[in-house]
């Protein structure tokens, strides 16, 4: 099986990008910041307190958590419900940060993430799956931009959507993310040492697709 894990900060434009070289590839693409944002949207929906362990322990036994694939279109679905679109509001984006950093968190996602490579070729994104999901992927990629240039693209998304929130706001809330993800003890953002760094900040969503084209083409045979 070919794995490509390719991590990097918020609204780096992973998902788009990884969305489309699935396409191309025909690999199955799993988009694993939507788990950790389920699992937030999850104790907030049930009005659970996350920080009390005994809380955290149980409300993680009782989590029903499931993936369906539908074309190009990962579904997520929570104790029965699809809550792939409720999951992307900008107050799961933040708690889904905070309460990733918890290790039974990880841990209980750990294994979920790691089966889907065994079974099929895969482009993961996130922001440890280089470094501790799978850190033997044929390729790692680690996409990055400014964070002016994140805040833009995901204002501009968030816009489309009907969401509401300033461009300042964005920005405020993609900077914290940045340092919570980047500062946590356990898997913090940060690119594995044989990764390659794509900076897309001057770059067309076709140009970084073909960048990381040509690296497949290059690393291994599809
Ligand atoms: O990628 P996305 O913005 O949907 O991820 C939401 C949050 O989930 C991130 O800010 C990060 O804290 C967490 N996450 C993580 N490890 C991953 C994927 C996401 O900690 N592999």
């Amino acid at each position: 099986m070919v794995a490509i894990a390719i991590d990097g900060p918020a609204s780096a434009g992973k998902s788009t990008v990884s969305k489309i070289l699935s396409k191309k590839l025909g690999f199955l693409y799993l988009d694993t910041g939507a788990l950790y944002r389920s699992i937030a949207f999850y104790f907030v929906c049930n009005d659970l307190d996350y920080s009390n362990i005994d809380v955290l322990e149980k409300g993680l036994k009782n989590i029903d958590l499931k993936l369906e694939f539908r074309g190009d279109q990962q579904r997520v679905i929570l104790c029965h419900k699809d809550v792939t679109d409720s999951i992307r509001t900008d107050k799961i984006s933040s708690l889904a940060s905070d309460i990733s950093s918890i290790g039974i968190v990880r841990k209980f996602l750990l294994d979920f993430q790691r089966n889907f490579a065994k079974e099929n070729n895969i482009i993961m994104d996130g922001r440890d799956i280089g470094t501790i999901v799978l850190p033997s992927a044929n390729i790692k990629i680690f996409l990055t931009a400014s964070l002016e240039a994140r805040a833009k693209r995901r204002y501009l998304e968030y816009q489309d959507k009907g969401y509401k929130g300033s461009y300042d706001e964005v920005l405020e809330s993609i900077k914290q993310r940045d340092y919570n993800d980047s500062n946590r003890e356990i898997a913090p953002l940060i690119p594995a040492r044989d990764s390659i760094i794509v900076d897309t900040t001057e770059y067309t969503l076709d140009e970084v697709v073909d960048i990381i084209l040509d690296i497949v083409k290059k690393s291994v045979t599809v």
